[in-house]
């Protein structure tokens, strides 16, 4: 059996079964949008995270767009994004005709560094941008600093939105992620910690009217019905399909981010003495969407992705070009400093198969593969 990055048939095996009967059920009902199993979820997850709203849409993409359109972000306003994230986090700016700002990320936790963020917004009211938001994120399924950006943010007049698509499910400082930042959105496309079978997201606030405005946004700016448009928004819905299956998804979560711990620990037994093992402060937990070393140089990090390819053991580079570099993205503004980190380590990041499922013999051979 080849080694999986992330094995998402090992899960759908344990809970076959109930998605069977989920899936017929939905058959069975024909309600195929906006059925009950919708709201039902919506419920379960603003009670998993301790959000007092859940708004779930049609994927994490949207849900940042659709965070942006309920915080009425738009023309000559400035949304501090990192640079080393997936494109997402700063391509739904130009999308409501804002500027995207790079932010530089810390070389241990690979978030957001509040110093960089601090110098951004200087630089973005010198050229004339109001600062709008600040959209920190979850990387790899750990916590950005969510204290130190909420309290530059306030002190901006900012608001601020987690984007945490990696990291739902994941605690800072005794709060969950969800409940902390003033718009949270996640994405449940299949390979993140909790995935559906397709494209999902969702979207959590405690603030009652922003709630409000999302799920008016979410289906054409609906009034009291959806012949009724209050204001332009979008198709943007989580089928109930979808719902069903992330019902049965979400019963197991608790159980898989205590797996997806496990197995970060025994790789950071077996790999400390060799690598730069990922850091977790204190007071954070992660749900390791993925398991992240840092290389010495470019030349180690192909050499040992060389060896995991011999040994029949899989390895991702999660991201190979921070966005500040990347075509789309060259001509917005960053932090005046510059950003050597993303820079750097993005030449250096090695990312390992990570997943609840994962055994220990099945870890000692990917850890003896990788250490020479
Ligand atoms: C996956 C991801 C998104 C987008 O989610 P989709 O559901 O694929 O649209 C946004 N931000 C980050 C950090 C992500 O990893």
């Amino acid at each position: 059996m080849p080694i999986a990055f992330i094995d998402l048939a090992a899960q759908q095996a344990r809970i076959r079964s109930k998605l069977d009967s989920a899936i017929a059920r939905v058959l069975d009902e024909g309600a195929y949008i906006m059925g009950a199993q919708v709201k039902e979820l919506e419920d379960k997850l603003a009670d998993f995270c301790g959000a007092k709203h859940c708004l779930t849409c049609a994927n994490g993409t949207d849900a940042l767009q659709l965070a942006l359109m309920a915080l009425k972000v738009g023309p000559n306003d400035a949304v501090f994004v990192p640079s080393f994230t997936f494109a997402a986090t700063a391509e739904v700016v130009p999308y409501v005709n804002a500027t995207p700002v790079f932010v530089d990320c810390l070389p241990d936790t690979f978030n957001m560094d509040p110093a960089s963020l601090k110098r951004a917004i200087v630089f973005a009211r010198e050229k004339g941008l109001r600062p709008a938001c600040v959209i920190p994120v979850d990387l790899f399924g750990l916590p950005a600093d969510y204290d130190s950006i909420i309290e530059i943010a306030r002190e901006n007049g900012m608001t601020t939105i987690g984007d945490s698509a990696q990291g739902f499910g994941g605690q800072y400082k005794g709060r969950m992620v969800g409940s902390i930042a003033d718009i949270t959105t996640t994405s449940f496309f299949p390979a993140k910690p909790l995935g559906c079978y397709g494209d999902g997201g969702a979207l959590f606030t405690d603030d009652e009217s922003l709630a409000d405005h999302i799920e008016s946004l979410r289906v054409h700016g609906k009034g009291q019905h959806k012949y009724d448009n209050e204001r332009i928004g979008m198709n943007s819905r989580l089928d109930t399909l979808q719902a069903a299956i992330l019902i049965e998804k979400l019963a197991i979560y608790p159980e898989e981010i205590v797996s997806r711990q496990k197995v970060a620990e025994i790789y950071n037994a077996g790999l400390s003495a060799d690598f730069t093992v990922p850091e977790t402060p204190d007071g954070l937990k992660s749900v390791w969407a993925q398991y992240t070393l840092t290389m010495a140089s470019e030349a180690d990090r192909a050499s040992l992705q060389a060896r995991a390819r011999d040994a029949g053991v899989p390895t991702a580079i999660y991201y190979p070009l921070p966005l500040h570099q990347q075509k789309a993205y060259r001509a917005f503004p960053a932090d005046p400093e510059g950003l050597p980190v993303s820079e750097d380590i993005a030449t250096r990041v090695v990312s390992l198969p990570m997943h609840a499922y994962l055994d220990e013999q099945t870890q000692e051979k990917i850890i003896a593969a990788v250490t020479r």
